[in-house]
């Protein structure tokens, strides 16, 4: 396997695929380490995860390196990356020992009541490239502190990141048969599916959220999706700082080169700011510096998958043949590497694959609207329910406006978020289940009711 630097096309390593036998043997190594990690009391485990954290932190200069030379993302984006998971670490190694704690729920002389949280076992966790850090550790650190062991199989593009994620993580006192790291792309990903784990944990496309549930089924063990969204964002017309608002908004959208899966994706605008809206939007866009990852300033690096720069380029056209108007970009750059201008379309609809397909890139569709009513049916009308976000001056209207949209996280006037104390969980494609908060500290446990007579 080829480890090719997304922002210049140069092979930087190269690396053994696993097979089948050794994901296996992995696995089985996997089953003893998690019984001499359990054995490890949580207070202690939850001391190790502090250790790791640390290091997080020694090593940062280090670690964002090789998360820019893998994904093309730019520096400082990889460091807010890094310090973005220490604080979700942080949180839950700080709320561990409250939510994994036994619960006493009847205590008296005549009988006796309790929940106890038990790990799964050997947990399988296949992931995504966009967000190595921070979507590896919703899965891997609960997983770890709740006493299981991890088979982490990283994306393809992702991989260097999950060695440096390994190393550090036995360097802090994990055992090094608790987690282990399955490198191979979608062969491997598939081989896992074989093995006998005692839950999966999936982060990635709907597309093939789809294929690993359907084969883990018939397992009848935890299975959870983070999948992907067409989140939508709505400017009302009572806001008032229309110039702060388009560039707030317009880093929801172009972030990370587009690449989140919460990344704003769709735009609803009132007919009353929508014109002052535009034009601030884009004076935004083009204020931000396109360029080499690694130079420092640069807000738009490479994109991480080549293959993407034909879904955007599909995009443009489809939205060009059915009247869109191209306000900014539109093309992939001639340059070695995956480069794609920032693209801005504006009289945009619904049936346009740049506002009904995930896009994933630096593109963006704004739509005018009439009304708020018009806004929730265009909002809802997706396939995907991640978030959703409204911008406007009133707290009650933006409420009442998010509480007739599908979507698992409601926006009101921020977007593109994540916070460690709330579930992240989506809707209809964009998957089940969540990670963070304490439904995300006990999703990889599995309870047990006491219930004693003295
Ligand atoms: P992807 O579905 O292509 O790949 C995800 C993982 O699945 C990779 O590790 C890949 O090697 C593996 N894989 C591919 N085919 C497989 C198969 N047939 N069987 C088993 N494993 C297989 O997704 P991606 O391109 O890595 O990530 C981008 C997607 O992830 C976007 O849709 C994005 O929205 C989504 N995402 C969602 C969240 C969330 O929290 N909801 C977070 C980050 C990314």
């Amino acid at each position: 396997m080829k480890i090719i630097n997304p922002a210049t096309g140069v092979t930087i390593k190269t690396l053994r695929d696993d097979s089948d036998i050794s994901l296996m043997e992995k696995f089985k190594l996997l089953r003893v380490g998690q019984r001499q990690w359990i054995k490890i009391p949580l207070p202690e485990r939850v001391k190790i995860i502090g250790k790791f954290n640390e290091l997080l932190e020694k090593n940062i200069e280090k670690l964002a390196a090789v998360l820019t030379s893998e994904t093309g993302k730019p520096l400082q984006q990889s460091r807010n990356e890094i310090n973005g998971a220490r604080a979700r670490v942080q949180w839950m190694v700080d709320n561990a020992e409250k939510y994994l704690a036994d619960e006493w729920v009847t205590n008296t002389d005549t009988l006796k009541e309790k929940i106890t949280y038990e790990p799964l076992g050997v947990i399988c966790n296949i992931s995504a490239w966009n967000y190595p850090y921070l979507v590896g550790v919703n899965v891997f650190i609960p997983a770890l502190l709740a006493g299981n062991g991890v088979l982490y199989k990283p994306s393809e593009y992702a991989i260097l990141t999950a060695l440096q994620i390994e190393t550090l993580l036995v360097r802090a006192g994990v055992d090094p048969n608790a987690f282990k790291v399955g490198i191979g792309g979608k062969y491997a990903g598939e081989a896992l599916l074989n093995i006998p784990f005692d839950g999966y944990f999936f982060t990635g496309s709907y597309k093939t959220g789809q294929f690993i549930y359907e084969k883990v089924a018939k397992k009848m063990v935890p299975c959870q999706m983070e999948l992907g969204g067409k989140d939508p964002l709505y400017v009302t017309d009572d806001i008032t700082d229309i110039a702060a608002v388009a560039a707030g908004t317009a880093d929801g959208a172009f972030y990370n080169n587009g690449q989140s899966c919460c990344a704003v994706e769709r735009i609803y605008v009132h007919e009353k700011v929508y014109d002052e809206y535009v034009t601030e939007f884009v004076k935004a866009v083009r204020s931000w510096k396109l360029g080499l990852p690694t130079d420092e300033g640069v807000y738009f690096g490479a994109l991480t998958r080549p293959e993407q720069l034909e879904v955007l380029e599909g995009q443009v056209k489809d939205a060009l043949i059915r009247g869109a108007t191209l306000l900014l970009g539109g093309k992939r750059i001639e340059h070695d590497g995956n480069f794609f201008e920032p693209t801005v379309l504006t009289h945009v609809h619904n049936k346009m694959k740049v506002m009904q397909e995930e896009s994933f890139g630096p593109i963006i569709g704004i739509m005018k609207v009439q009304s708020d009513e018009d806004a929730i049916h265009l909002m809802n009308e997706t396939e995907y329910g991640l978030t959703a976000s409204v911008y406007s001056n009133s707290q009650a209207r933006a409420e009442e406006i998010l509480s007739q949209v599908n979507s698992g996280t409601g926006y009101w006037n921020c977007c593109d978020r994540v916070t460690a104390g709330l579930p992240w969980a989506g809707r209809k494609h964009s998957g089940f289940g969540a990670t963070l908060s304490h439904q995300g500290m006990r999703a990889f446990t599995k309870t047990k009711s006491w219930q004693m007579k003295p």
